[in-house]
Order: C-alpha cells, then structure tokens, then sequence
C-alpha cells in the first residue's frame, strides 16, 4: 500500500523531519505497548509541515501528531508540553491498534452452525439444537437436554479447535443422557477426537477459565485411558 507513497518516511528515517529524539522514543515505547509493529509506521510531514506529522501504518492514514499549537488569543504557535504530545501519540496509536488488532470473535455464527451440523452427524444424533453464545462466567459451555439449548462461553470464541471441542463435549452428554463424565463419557470424545488431542484442547480451555476467573472449571479434567 505504501509503494504509491514515496514521499512517505519510515520510523527509522523520521529523524529528518526535525522530529525530537524524544518523540521518537516515546512513539517506540508507546508503539511497543499497543503491540505495533513499529517498521509499520510511515510519515507525512507534508500537510501540516511544522506542526508535526501525519502517521500512516501499513500505508493507511490515522491521523496527526502535533508537535506545535496554536494559541488563538495571541495568534502565536507554541511548542507542545511533551504531555500533551505524548498523549496525542497515544490516541494516534490507540487508533492505530484497535484496527489492526485481530477481531475478539473469530469463529462466526455460520462457522458455528457448520460445527454443530458435522458433530451432530459424527455422534448420530438426530435432534437438532440452537446454539448460543453468551457471558457465562465461569463455566466453558453447558447444555440443556430439554430445550436442546448449547451455550457457549463468548470468552472463547476466539479459538474455533476449543469451540468445536466444546460442541462435541456438550453432545456427548446429551447423546449419553448423563450430566457427569462417567469412563464411557470420555471413551466416546476420544473415540471421536483422538485421546490426546482431546486432553489437549482440556488443558487449554482450563488454562484460559482460569485466566478469566481466576479458576478453571470444565467440570473436571479429562482421564488418561490405558
Ligand atoms: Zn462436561
């Protein structure tokens, strides 16, 4: 994207725009905490030449850094405080992350539909079910067996291996008509996923309920077999 923009200077380069050494380093430090890649960032010193910079990532404008002011009442410009510069990098780059960072929610309502169908099928359950996802705290996932209600924890929708693990967890109570994690439980999900994988999948969801809680709680841990 960049590549239509010649005149564009890189972060390592911004130094010939008489930018401060100091603007410099606070833009890296506060680029480093948004998680910005900082060989990202190009600039523009063109449009409001003096005043400071224009800030482009990845080629996309996202707005000013203003390194002078202009006080109306006297009609006289002043340079900035490095407050109020440091904290007009950090809307620029504040900005700059909520674009680029990736979307929470990764797994899609029609993604979940898919996921649900092929469990389903692979477990031969006839019923069909509504899947939901919603804040449910501290536990990863539930089903009602009544109202063929799975709900699913939104906090890990971000990671569709765990999603559909939970899927085929939830109907694998449902086709076995049991609340609990009886040996037959677990030999029917390994018969399924494989074993390892399926312990594997466990220990990262629990990982992350305990990182939201403070505690894990998918019920208990899968066994080892054998
Ligand atoms: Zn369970």
């Amino acid at each position: 994207m960049s590549e239509g923009r010649e005149d564009l200077v890189p972060f390592d380069r911004v130094d010939i725009l008489d930018v401060p050494s100091w603007v410099r380093e606070t833009m890296k430090e506060v680029a480093e905490e948004y998680g910005l890649d900082v060989n990202k960032l190009a600039f523009d010193d063109s449009s409001i030449a003096g005043w400071g910079l224009e800030v482009y990532y990845a080629g996309k404008p996202y707005g000013g850094i203003l390194l002078m002011g202009y006080d109306r009442l006297s009609r006289r410009h002043y340079e900035r405080t490095p407050e109020e510069i440091e904290k007009n990098i950090r809307e620029v780059f504040e900005r700059i992350a909520s674009d680029v960072r990736p979307p929470r929610r990764a797994v899609t309502d029609a993604q979940l539909r898919a996921m649900l169908e092929k469990a389903r099928r692979d477990l031969e359950i006839p019923e069909d079910f509504k899947i939901v996802t919603e804040n449910l705290k501290e536990k990863a996932a539930s089903i009602s067996f009544n109202s063929r209600v799975i709900r699913i924890n939104e906090e890990l929708l971000y990671d569709p291996e765990i999603v559909n693990y939970l899927i085929y967890h939830e109907l694998a109570h449902y086709k076995l008509r049991t609340k609990f994690h009886p040996p037959r439980f677990y030999d029917l999900l390994y018969s399924k996923l494989g074993e390892e994988n399926v312990r594997e999948i466990e220990r990262r969801v629990l990982r992350k309920m305990r990182e939201i809680n403070g505690r894990g709680s998918l019920e208990r841990r899968a066994p080892r077999r054998r």
